[in-house]
């Protein structure tokens, strides 16, 4: 059941045709770390290596007269010199990644992506298949 919050909302949109979308653009870099955040013996701590994917969701309002929100290249061209700065390096040497773990990586993408993107409105970073960190910038 909607809330009369959601009841409305849904109204004023219909009434303004407006319409909100939210675009998702990945990313792939591979790259080291090591754990040292974790207790002794957990393995990762040990040097080791991921093939990290990451995405980039931005939500707006698409203007009825273009049809659409960003060209998915604007946000590769901001986004493809950050994933330069990660790709086959050893993560925790990187300013801000000290501890590398996939929150910390998200955090760092965010703060590098935000200032360039202001409609950015998610970070997602995957470490592996399974396992995936959320960020929305708090
Ligand atoms: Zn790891």
């Amino acid at each position: 059941m909607r809330s009369f919050f959601e009841h409305w909302w849904t109204v004023w949109r219909t009434v303004r045709r407006q319409m909100i979308v939210r675009l998702v653009k990945t990313f792939r870099f591979e790259a080291a770390h090591d754990l040292p955040c974790f207790p002794p013996g957990h393995k990762c701590r040990r040097l080791h290596g991921h093939s990290f994917r990451f995405d980039v969701i931005v939500q707006g309002e698409v203007d009825p007269k273009i049809g659409y929100l960003i060209d998915y290249g604007d946000i590769k061209q901001i986004c493809d010199p950050i994933v330069k700065q990660l790709d086959h390096y050893y993560l925790n040497d990187i300013p801000g990644l000290s501890i590398s773990t996939s929150e910390m990586i998200a955090v760092w993408l965010w703060n590098k992506i935000k200032p360039e993107l202001a409609m950015l409105d998610e970070i997602v970073v995957y470490e592996t298949c399974t396992s995936a960190c959320h960020y929305r910038g708090k």
